[in-house]
């Protein structure tokens, strides 16, 4: 079975071989080597001058930039299950919540954030997805990001890369908070968080708050390449192994062929009478609105070996989710589209005849070479 959910993503050989050795005391100067070498990779991968690692899924990491980087009130941003959740943190954690709230294919507009800052001029920091995985939204974070710095350059931008990071270069210059995960563009199993730091974050963070997520413990320790409590020494062994599988071909290279992926089955999707759902789509993800999407899904998990995602909430059996995060081979991409023009033939909506793979590798070769 083919594995293109947009998260979990599947983990190379490599990476896997590379986890399966004997477990490492993770107080050890050989561990704090590896560790030394997988933060300044971070680091490079972020376009950040700080980072730290935690052991916990994304989630962790979104609570851990709440806590220690608003002070009082926080603007989130939601279009979707992720966006909402940053504001059920900002509340669970006690601060005061102005959300900004959008259909789930729509990206927050900058007039608004606008509007909620002249309302609200304590506003210390926003919390926003890079790419909402709810419904595969790219939300314009740079312009929103700029802006604020422009109003007060100390509003703290959190930005949530889970989907983003590894999949498009970001630019950081307005960003003080960018978190990943793991398990999505990062190719590794669950259970490891990232956040890279702006030095004002850094500042701001000054002694920190809280115990197992405060970020100022963490990052005196992180300096000296060790972690406040037990490090996820295994996750992160498969750091280092899946930057070398990317470092094979370049992280330019990862970047343009996701693009590519992504645009090829955009428009192969298309081409077979499919509606993307995003009036702003993600490269991290390909989202169809469809009243058949579980039909669809099911034919393609039964009859043709691959595991799509549904949508979530009012959008369950409205849409389907095709990954393009990580090192995916391009003959894989390209069965999905072919598989998902054989499902629509099986449904009697068109005859098969190749349109969609014949428009999928037009696209990709053409922009790849
Ligand atoms: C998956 C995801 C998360 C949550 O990560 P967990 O590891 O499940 O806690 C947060 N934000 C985005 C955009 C995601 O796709």
């Amino acid at each position: 079975m083919l594995l293109f959910t947009p998260g979990p993503t599947p983990v190379p050989e490599s990476v896997r071989q590379a986890m399966a050795t004997p477990t490492l005391h993770h107080r050890t100067p050989e561990f704090e080597a590896i560790f030394k070498e997988a933060r300044e990779r971070l680091m490079r991968l972020f376009g950040m001058d700080e980072c730290v690692m935690l052991a916990s899924s994304g989630t962790g990491a979104m609570q851990s930039c709440v806590l220690n980087l608003c002070k009082k009130k926080a603007l989130t941003i939601n279009a979707g299950k992720f966006g909402e959740r940053f504001g059920k943190i900002v509340t669970a954690m006690g601060k005061e919540l102005v959300e900004l709230k959008y259909e789930w294919n729509t990206p927050v507009s900058l007039d608004d954030v606008k509007r909620a800052l002249e309302d609200n001029p304590d506003i210390d920091s926003l919390f926003i997805q890079i790419s909402e995985s709810a419904g595969g939204l790219r939300h314009p974070v740079e312009e929103i990001a700029s802006y604020l710095k422009s109003v007060n350059p100390n509003i703290m931008v959190v930005a949530d890369g889970i989907t983003a990071v590894g999949v498009e270069k970001i630019d950081t210059t307005d960003i003080d908070a960018l978190v990943a995960g793991s398990q999505k563009a990062l190719m590794l199993p669950p259970g490891l968080a990232m956040v890279g730091l702006s030095s004002l974050a850094v500042e701001r963070i000054g002694d920190g708050v809280d115990y197992y997520f405060n970020l100022a413990s963490e990052i005196k320790k992180q300096r000296n390449n060790t972690t406040a409590y037990t490090a996820p020494t295994t996750l992160i062994i498969g750091l280092n192994a899946i930057f070398d599988e990317i470092e094979k071909e370049g992280l330019e290279s990862l970047y343009s062929s996701t693009k590519a992926r992504a645009e090829a089955t955009q428009k192969a999707l298309e081409s077979i009478g499919l509606n993307i759902y995003p009036t702003k789509p993600a490269l991290s993800m390909s989202t169809i609105i469809d009243e058949d999407a579980e039909a669809i899904r099911k034919l393609l998990k039964t009859k043709y070996g691959v595991n799509i995602a549904g949508g979530q909430d009012h959008l369950k059996g409205k849409i389907f989710r095709i990954n393009q995060m990580g090192l995916i081979p391009v003959n894989e991409s390209a069965w999905v589209v072919n598989a998902i023009e054989m499902a629509l033939s099986d449904l009697g909506r068109r005859e098969f005849d190749g349109t969609a793979s014949r428009t999928f590798n037009t696209i990709y070769f053409n922009e790849i070479d």
